[in-house]
């Protein structure tokens, strides 16, 4: 059993980038690796209008998945097909087949679940025709009970999307664009495999803006050859020139065999900034956005202003059945996870076929303590704090009182008179989100 002290985090005057030895890594410790079981309740047909009733208690989204894109950016895994001039017309007629059979299939119910947030993403869905994209929208509209506050989005990049496709498909229904603009810095972008240059960035967001819906865009930091002044820079490009409600603003995952990686490994690029510089890229992200006016509202999300609800994000982390439609799409109902066939002939074969195009079935094992705990860490680490110590295991409160209190003093949460505010994360603890939520599985399930 391990010492409450090794759970401590460093005393020092840059908590980001030093609270801690280890770099932030993905999440995976052993004690939340669960197995899902092979399933065996049959097929989609056999079993989800059932499931759709059993489980109207839980919130309720839709994800549409376009898998296309005009070409490959060269930090990106997710790359599947290209956009060609035919592509539009097609997938579209396919997506629209499965809307109509999935909604067969799910029952009446569909007409009575509210649904709170449709997503489109990809992939580039704003590479589908505006004709196409608006029709999409209708036929969701049409066929499910969508709540009337919900979120529709739909997810691009700035080449293409024009301000007559933001025009249709707010008439159609949607509410809010999300583009991957990554940097605005033009040399870079042209590095990176995208062809639209700052100028462009500016005139599209700015003919969208006029749409009415609201705008974020997301950002990356950590590029090889991104320095601290570009990724400022962009921060007061997007902030001031672009019309903004929010942005997300990720770190770069360099994917092994990626083109970027390649282009790595042959020199092509230097190595992306270390640990520390990303830390402190971190920091003074941070730090700008706040003084633009942003707040952060979930990890990796910050708004300036209420226009910017982020619900799909926020909702695809909690309790939430998704209905997946398009190749590669993935959901859940309950427990029941489904994943629609990536490959683009099976998938269409299988809509063709009139059935769901589900690949993949399985079933979500019944929770563990520890992953019990993992769940009540990040929902409460969505709303940028740690879960009040009322809701951790009764045998780990005590101790948890004193590392909280060490956490405090580390800088990762906020120092504050009253319990509740004591739990919200600083901008130490938002970097280092991750790894507290390791180190506070791992305590409670070593220390007693
Ligand atoms: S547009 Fe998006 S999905 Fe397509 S290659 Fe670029 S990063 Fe990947």
């Amino acid at each position: 059993m391990k010492p409450i002290e090794a759970f401590f985090a460093r005393v020092c005057d840059d908590p980001v980038g030093r609270a801690f030895d280890e770099e932030e890594k993905s999440f995976s410790p052993a004690a939340l690796m669960q197995t899902p079981s092979a399933w065996e309740g049959g097929a989609f047909e056999d079993f989800a209008a059932r499931a759709f009733v059993e489980n109207a208690h839980r919130s309720l989204v839709l994800y549409v998945h376009v898998p296309f894109c005009r070409r490959r950016c060269a930090f990106c895994p997710f790359f599947k097909n290209i956009s060609d001039a035919l592509f539009s017309a097609e997938y579209t007629s396919l997506l629209a087949k499965e809307i109509g059979d999935t909604a067969k299939t799910l029952g009446s119910a569909v007409r009575e679940r509210p649904v709170k947030a449709i997503y489109f993403g990809g992939g580039t869905p704003s590479d589908l025709d505006s004709a196409d994209l608006a029709l999409l929208i209708r036929r969701l509209r049409e066929t499910f009970f969508i709540a009337p506050d919900a979120e529709i989005t739909v997810e691009g990049r700035v080449r293409g999307f024009t301000s007559e496709k933001g025009k249709a498909w707010v008439d159609a229904g949607a509410n809010r664009f999300s583009l991957g603009v990554q940097t605005a810095d033009t040399r870079l972008r042209r590095r990176m495999g995208r062809i639209a240059d700052r100028d462009e960035i500016r005139a599209v967001m700015n003919a969208l803006g006029e749409s009415g819906a609201a705008l974020v865009l997301d950002l990356i930091y950590g590029f090889p050859e991104q320095t601290e002044e570009i990724l400022l820079d962009d921060i007061r490009f997007v902030s001031e020139e672009t019309g903004i409600h929010g942005l997300d603003l990720y770190k770069l995952s360099l994917f092994p065999g990626s083109p970027l990686d390649k282009a790595i490994v042959k020199g092509e690029f230097p190595k992306p900034p270390d640990f520390a510089q990303r830390a402190k890229m971190y920091r003074l992200a941070y730090e700008a956005l706040v003084a633009h006016g942003f707040e952060p509202f979930t990890p990796k999300h910050w708004r300036r202003d209420a226009k910017e609800r982020s619900v799909y994000n926020r909702l695809a982390f909690g309790q939430t059945d998704m209905i997946p439609f398009g190749s590669g799409a993935g959901g859940r109902i309950g427990s029941i996870s489904l994943g629609n066939a990536g490959v683009l002939a099976d998938y269409e074969k299988k809509v063709l076929s009139g059935k769901k195009p589900i690949a993949r079935l399985a079933l979500s094992p019944p929770r563990n303590a520890s992953a019990s705990f993992g769940r009540l860490i990040d929902e409460a680490l969505e709303e940028l704090r740690l879960p009040a110590l009322e809701r951790w295991p009764q045998s780990h409160r005590e101790k948890g009182r004193e590392l909280l209190s060490q956490w405090r003093e580390a800088g990762l949460l906020h120092s504050a008179s009253g319990q509740d505010e004591g739990m919200r994360l600083t901008c130490a603890g938002n970097f280092w989100a991750p790894h507290m939520k390791k180190l506070l599985i791992d305590f409670a399930a070593q220390t007693g």
